[in-house]
């Protein structure tokens, strides 16, 4: 939008900070300066984003903020209250680690984990796909979205417990063979807790013939971050 134009949108509709509604200067977006500090100081650069833990069937894993503060505000506010414009709060932190991976490896597709047919109905987007599309247009790695497909479950993961979570995923995900076999594929979602989505979703890709499969998610949940969920 041109800048006089912007300014007279601001002018009719104030934007707010998406975090604590703050009403927003002209040049900032999506947060005010005081939320935008706090949400930069908790990002890893790309050379920190790397994860120690291993997954199966995931040959990489990175995450670029721990899932707290303001970068829970903001993922909540994006998923529950259909604020779907504040994922670009996260863009610039995205666009720069995509790069960097983009340039060290080379992937034939970036694949956001999907939701099931239902899920996708009720919220009207996947939030894994909004973002797996900047991961996409800032590295230049095609964004396949149907490459990869959930089946619908009774139980959403948030309700259960581990153990129950590794029961529940069992077969949820559909690979596309034809499109899979021999290809480097980057798995993106959102939030990482247990990591028995993101296992399975790598595990049906490989067992599909995917060469391999690395992971990025935006945030990692601290009980991702302890020892134990290294083993699992
Ligand atoms: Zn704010």
């Amino acid at each position: 939008m041109r800048p006089y134009a912007e300014a007279l949108m601001r002018l009719i509709y104030p934007a707010q900070c998406g975090i604590c509604k703050l009403a927003l200067g002209l040049h900032d977006r999506e947060l005010c300066p005081a939320c935008r500090k706090k949400l930069v100081q908790l990002r890893r650069d790309p050379v920190q984003a790397i994860m120690s833990q291993r997954f199966a069937a995931v040959a990489n894993a990175w995450s670029i903020y721990p899932y707290e503060g303001p970068v829970r505000d903001l993922l909540t506010a994006v998923k529950f209250s259909g604020k779907q414009w504040l994922i670009s709060a996260f863009r610039s932190e995205l666009r720069e680690l995509s790069q960097a991976l983009a340039a060290d490896n080379s992937y034939d597709a970036v694949i956001p984990v999907p939701m099931d047919r239902r899920h996708y109905v009720e919220r009207e987007f996947n939030q894994a796909e909004l973002l797996a599309a900047i991961v996409s247009q800032a590295s230049g790695i095609p964004l396949e979205r149907r490459i990869l497909s959930k089946r619908f479950s009774l139980t959403r993961q948030s309700s259960l417990g581990r153990e129950a979570r590794r029961h529940n995923l069992r077969d949820a995900f559909r690979a596309r063979s034809k499109r899979v076999r021999g290809q480097r594929l980057l798995l993106v979602d959102d939030i990482l807790t247990t990591g028995a989505t993101s296992q399975e979703a790598a595990t049906t890709l490989r067992l599909a013939g995917a060469r391999q499969v690395d992971l990025l998610v935006l945030a990692r949940t601290e009980a991702s971050d302890s020892p134990r969920a290294a083993s699992l």
